[in-house]
């Protein structure tokens, strides 16, 4: 605390990101970074921006990124002016509350999700009212349709991994369409329906992708958002209200080439899903319950093991998951899936915590 800080400081509650542990060789399943390299293409595309001399770096990056969205558009099937891109997907959520989510109404999102939402709505003063998961933790999409400022929930779920079906998320824009409707589908690669192709018939629907997760791009920072102009519109005017050049050259470069690269891509996710799979049935054995995943983690908890000092054992083994200390999830931890290595190491270190008391 100091004297010197503006009021609203006082009054945030920052967002906690997972641990980058500054061991050497962690085992890191706590953020959801993907286990495998981005395609090969984005470090030819990364030199080629360089030059020999890296005289490129002398001049501002595209302020409107128009290569990247082109490319992104055309990979979904849109057009650039439906397509938003910002700082790692974050900014891009930062900027939908501030741009879109004002009201008179509160906005509406799960009681369980992603932390930054709140964290937001703390930021821009945006008023909001949870809406509980079921008891099997999914959404559940009836209770978004009371009077609104706008409704947005992850497609799959975070921290969950639950994803819900198109047609339910189509149920809801048809009943609603007086209020912007926010998908963010940061984890929809790895076995959920996406929503983009519905951006056209639908002009209050948003949604949100990242290239951190299924490409790999996490250390690049590039987010994005789709949906109708006249939403896109409105997220450019905060983004030059706050700064021209979000994305810098090497991560539009990097990002083309990853969206161009769609084999490499498809082949990562496959590998993540097939281990996902594999981590399910593995943790099961162990007497874990496990959510249904369709993203890049699982969400489980063990009926004789207190989650935290999991997490704590686990961590004093040099394996780091992801341990939320909220209401109805404090039992639960978020594991990211790894190689198939990193998950078997994982498995192991949980036989030994665990112990004689199981079987
Ligand atoms: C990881 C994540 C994001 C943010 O990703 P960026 O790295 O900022 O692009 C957004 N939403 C959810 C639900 C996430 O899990």
């Amino acid at each position: 605390m100091s004297r010197f800080w503006s009021d609203i400081v006082h009054r945030l509650k920052p967002y906690v990101p997972g641990e980058q542990p500054v061991h050497t060789n962690p085992v890191k399943l706590n953020t959801n970074e993907n286990p495998y390299p981005p395609s090969p293409r984005v470090l030819d595309a990364i030199r080629h921006e360089l030059g020999e001399t890296a005289d490129t770096l002398r001049r501002y990056p595209d302020p409107t990124a128009l290569r990247l969205r082109e490319t992104v558009a055309r990979y979904h099937g849109i057009h650039a002016g439906q397509v938003f891109v910002g700082n790692g997907s974050d900014e891009v959520l930062a900027h939908v509350f501030q741009a879109l989510l004002k009201h008179e109404h509160p906005i509406l999102f799960p009681d369980i999700t992603y932390s930054f939402y709140p964290t937001y709505a703390r930021l821009y003063d945006v008023e909001y009212r949870t809406i509980a998961l079921d008891e099997a933790f999914a959404v559940r999409l009836d209770g978004y349709a009371a009077p609104n400022g706008g409704v947005l929930f992850p497609n799959p779920n975070a921290p969950t991994g639950r994803a819900l079906p198109l047609t339910e998320i189509e149920r809801l824009l048809e009943r609603k369409t007086e209020s912007v409707v926010v998908v963010d589908e940061a984890y929809v690669d790895f076995g959920a329906e996406s929503a983009v192709g519905l951006i056209d018939r639908y002009p209050n629907l948003l949604v949100v992708h990242t290239a951190s997760k299924a490409r790999s791009l996490a250390g690049m920072r590039v987010g994005f958002a789709f949906g109708d102009a006249t939403l896109i519109d409105a997220l450019n005017r905060v983004k030059d209200s706050f700064n021209s050049y979000p994305l810098d050259r090497l991560a539009q470069a990097a990002a083309i080439a990853a969206y161009e690269d769609d084999a490499w891509f498809r082949d990562s996710c496959r590998k993540v899903i097939a281990s996902r799979e594999r981590l399910s049935a593995g943790l099961t054995a162990l007497g874990f319950e496990v959510v249904p995943s369709a993203a890049n983690f699982v969400f489980a908890r063990h009926e004789g093991h207190d989650a935290a000092a999991l997490a704590t054992r686990l961590r004093e083994k040099a394996i780091f998951v992801r341990h939320f200390n909220a209401p109805r999830i404090d039992q639960h931890l978020r594991i990211s899936v790894g190689t198939d290595a990193e998950c078997d190491a994982l498995l192991d270190a949980l036989r030994d915590v665990i112990g004689g008391q199981v079987g």
